[in-house]
């Protein structure tokens, strides 16, 4: 794969997608955290309930040797408008728009002869109730896409670096996504 010619024919494709901003990266800056994953397991209502979420997605560890596996990285964010972004439920629903942009993504870069691995914000919510919690497989392997943070990436690091902006905003959502590729 020829470097340069590769992300200029992606970035000549996604000018059509609404992205706010974009970053080419290496695996290698991504900072993969136990603190992160500590959040996950204190915080979020979602761990040990879906595939897209720890402990399902394996160690931070085996998140780690999984992600340097792909030469290259593509970071990126979309944003959406809600009228109160302290309603969940609203806020939540405009998810489902950013993780279609990165199947979007996906696809564009697959077009191009790459193998990809997606991570977006927010645990999966394709089903109704996660088949994780029924003991059986995903019912979607391919269509569902693990959050950034399950994999204990420190997302707040990379946005300092890249210079992303945390919107200040009660009615603005900001979501990142990432696509590893090889
Ligand atoms: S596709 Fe369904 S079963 Fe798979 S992670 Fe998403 S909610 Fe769970």
């Amino acid at each position: 794969m020829n470097n340069h010619n590769f992300k200029e024919q992606i970035e000549s494709k996604i000018l059509e997608l609404p992205l706010m901003q974009y970053e080419w990266i290496s695996p290698e800056e991504l900072t993969f955290k136990e603190e992160v994953r500590q959040i996950c397991k204190q915080e979020c209502p979602m761990y040990g309930k879906s595939w897209s979420c720890p402990p399902a997605v394996g160690t931070v560890e085996e998140c780690r040797l999984r992600c340097l596996n792909y030469s290259g990285a593509f970071l990126f964010t979309t944003i959406a408008e809600v009228t109160d972004i302290a309603n969940m439920e609203e806020t939540l629903q405009t998810r489902f728009d950013h993780e279609e942009i990165t199947r979007s993504l996906g696809k564009i870069f697959q077009e191009e002869g790459a193998e990809v691995k997606l991570l977006s914000s927010e645990s999966c919510a394709i089903c109704e109730s996660c088949a994780y919690c029924e003991g059986k497989n995903c019912r979607h392997p391919e269509y569902m896409i693990p959050c950034i943070e399950s994999h204990g990436i420190l997302v707040t690091e990379l946005a300092e670096k890249y210079d992303i902006p945390f919107l200040d905003s009660m009615t603005t959502v900001q979501w990142f996504g990432l696509i590893l590729y090889r």
